[in-house]
């Protein structure tokens, strides 16, 4: 639940009294005073230095996914010429509908419309972009509230980005990679340096460390390094890629039943194997790795998730080289909210003929058969103009599997059942993570000329983390106070108002600021203007952050990915219905495999060899 706070009016009750002049002289001081933080800002805004010094870009490093190395994604795009060019032919009258204008629905749109369609966006909010929610805090400054760091491996969406003119530039400020306080206990640490080691945490680094570039190995049995995995989903031939297919079965037969936490325990707790780096973690080692990861960020609120939904970020290169989205202002590169990218993949996209519907919920999705036999949709939709009813001859869908569910019941069985029983049952039962996230700008401060003054906190309480960010405006710094997830999010969400669980988060930081060496941190939070609080689980349009199979459910990840092969029911697209990766990437890798098997039956394919439903399989592997 989004919710904001108007910076308060100070207007004094002017007694009777009081002269015209006197109150026009108060009146005036009021303004001056409230104007405060801001002049003092901008007497000194000349001293001040970027945050993160210079803005580099970051290029992209194309890779496959473990569940997919049959293809690297923008292969297809680029064979057809880029972002601009049609991917291939549709009959003009042919009419396409796209529930949802996220990330994906907003792709299909633009890419249905350059193929020639006729195509309807329907949108529940008043603007596109879904998740990727870059609210504006000021003419430079955004809250991030939704998507906010990206892989140099998501190949698709920075070709997207590059082709709308937008960038990526190196270094998210992840734990250790900018200065960061970490707090575990009564231990407090400055940690400048994500390759050495935080005192407490080098067992836990040592171990994972290993795993990673070694593997493991279980009950006699081995397991290939993850790293050589990346190696081989990197490489331009498919006989190397497909080599990564028995490693991954082999994980997956192995942990698919298991949460994060077991698995973590066969890895590195089990006395009877020997683990990585040859030595078994502790329970102080299991508890740290939850609360604060290798110093990088907990895993505790993912420990109760399923095994290989954690682990295949590593495969996938999601966590690898973080970067920020950019755009260029006056020439120069500089850090913008995501957002948009995808307001103007719209914006081309309505030049170009698409017909949207804003402010416009769906509030079911049925199908027909028309006179000529043929299956038709039929959308019905609320708006501030009323009900209506629309029908089209292809439907792609594009809403969290919460929304899906519960709001549309898409995964109903019975006379009027959209999908196959496997999907309706896959629908029915993933999880999706809770997250919160609270957000506001803050006057520049002389603090942050100091390069060690710490820029991210991490700790083991119930601050979960606080990052700060800079959008080129030398006046403000932007702060984003708690990102928080599952569980830690549960317990901020009791918390509805953003000033209240700004205080109450406030007096957190204070107190473990209190115990390093930069007692004075807690000194910038001083709030200018609106502070964003978003509980995603709340938010009417989402539900909640993003999919996160429970254990066992990554069969349902599968079945749900590969629904378009089979072609029953609309096209479900966006990050729920990805199996390699949860996020925008994910989100537009189902986006195209969607419209491809779509092209594949009502048009003519560019480039068919390139495209990924000739390409994608189901059935490589198996699950019990
Ligand atoms: C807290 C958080 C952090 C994240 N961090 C990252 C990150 O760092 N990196 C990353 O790559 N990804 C991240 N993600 C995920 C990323 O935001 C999504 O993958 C991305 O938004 C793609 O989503 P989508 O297109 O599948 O769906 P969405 O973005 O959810 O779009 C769905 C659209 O459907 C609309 N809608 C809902 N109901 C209806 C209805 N009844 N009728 C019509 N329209 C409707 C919604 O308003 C929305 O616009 C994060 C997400 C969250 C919430």
């Amino acid at each position: 639940m989004q919710r904001r706070l108007k910076r308060k009016n100070h207007k004094a009750s002017t007694p009777h009294s009081l002269t015209r002049q006197s109150t026009l002289r108060k009146s005036l001081l009021t303004l001056l005073r409230s104007l405060l933080p801001w002049k003092r800002a901008f007497k000194a805004s000349s001293e001040f230095t970027p945050l993160y010094g210079e803005n580099r870009p970051i290029e992209m490093r194309p890779q496959a996914y473990v569940e997919t190395p049959q293809h690297r994604r923008i292969e297809w795009v680029e064979a057809c010429g880029g972002p601009h060019r049609p991917l291939g032919k549709l009959p003009g009258g042919l009419r396409v509908g796209v529930i949802g204008g996220g990330p994906a629905g907003v792709t299909t749109a633009f890419e249905a419309v350059k193929a020639g369609a006729q195509v309807t966006l329907i949108e529940a909010r008043h603007e596109v972009g879904g998740r990727a929610r870059s609210v504006e805090l000021s003419d430079k400054n955004v809250a991030e509230q939704g998507c906010m760091r990206f892989p140099p491996s998501a190949s698709a969406l920075f070709v997207l980005a590059k082709a709308f003119g937008f960038a990526f530039i190196e270094r998210f400020p992840n734990p250790g990679t900018v200065p960061t306080l970490v707090s575990y206990g009564d231990e407090c640490h400055i940690w400048t340096d994500a390759e050495t080691n935080l005192p407490g945490f080098e067992n836990i680094k040592a171990g994972w460390d290993a795993f990673i570039e070694g593997g493991c190995q279980i009950n006699g049995r081995s397991f290939e390094s993850c790293a050589k995995v990346v190696v081989w989903l990197e490489s331009p031939q498919i006989e190397v890629r497909m080599k990564a297919v028995s490693t991954w079965q082999a994980y997956i037969t192995e942990f698919q039943h298991d949460t994060f936490r077991e698995g973590l325990q066969k890895i590195f707790g089990l006395t009877n194997i020997t683990p990585p780096a040859g030595k078994h973690w502790t329970k102080d080692d299991f508890n740290r790795f939850g609360k604060l990861g290798i110093g990088s960020g907990g895993f505790g609120a993912f420990y109760n998730v399923c095994f290989l939904t954690v682990l295949r970020y590593v495969p996938n290169s999601c966590e690898t080289d973080l970067a920020s989205f950019a755009g260029y202002v006056d020439g120069k590169l500089q850090a913008m909210g995501i957002r948009s990218l995808w307001q103007s993949i719209w914006e081309s996209a309505t030049k170009q003929g698409l017909k949207s519907l804003l402010s416009t919920k769906a509030t079911s999705v049925t199908k027909r058969t028309a006179s000529d036999g043929r299956t038709v949709f039929v959308v019905r939709t609320e708006s501030p103009q009323g009900p209506s009813e629309l029908e089209f001859d292809e439907l792609f869908i594009n809403l969290t599997i919460n929304v899906a569910n519960r709001n549309l019941d898409l995964g109903r069985k019975g006379p009027d059942q959209l999908f196959p029983d496997a999907t309706c049952e896959a629908l029915k039962n993933m999880h999706m993570t809770l997250s919160t996230k609270i957000t506001f700008q803050v006057p520049q401060s002389p603090l942050f000329n100091d390069p060690a003054f710490p820029r991210t906190l991490i700790t083991d309480g119930d601050l979960p983390q606080a990052y700060c960010f800079d959008y080129g405006d030398p006046k403000t710094v932007v702060v984003m106070l708690a990102y928080a997830w599952e569980e830690d999010s549960r317990r901020l969400q009791s918390e509805k108002d953003p000033a209240k669980l700004f205080r109450r988060l406030k007096s957190l930081v204070e107190q473990v600021v209190a115990k390093s060496p930069y007692p004075q941190w807690a000194q910038i939070l001083q709030p200018v203007g609106d502070i964003v609080l978003t509980h995603w689980q709340e938010d009417p349009y989402a539900l909640g952050a993003f999919a996160f199979a429970e254990p066992g459910q990554d069969r349902h990840c599968a079945t749900l990915f590969y629904d378009f092969e089979k072609k029953q029911g609309p096209y479900l697209i966006g990050d729920s219905y990805s199996h390699g990766n949860p996020w925008v990437e994910g989100a537009l890798e189902s986006s195209y495999n969607c419209f491809s098997a779509m092209v594949k039956q009502r048009g003519t394919l560019y480039h068919p060899d390139k495209a990924p439903v000739n390409l994608i399989r189901s059935g490589i592997y198996f699950y019990e």
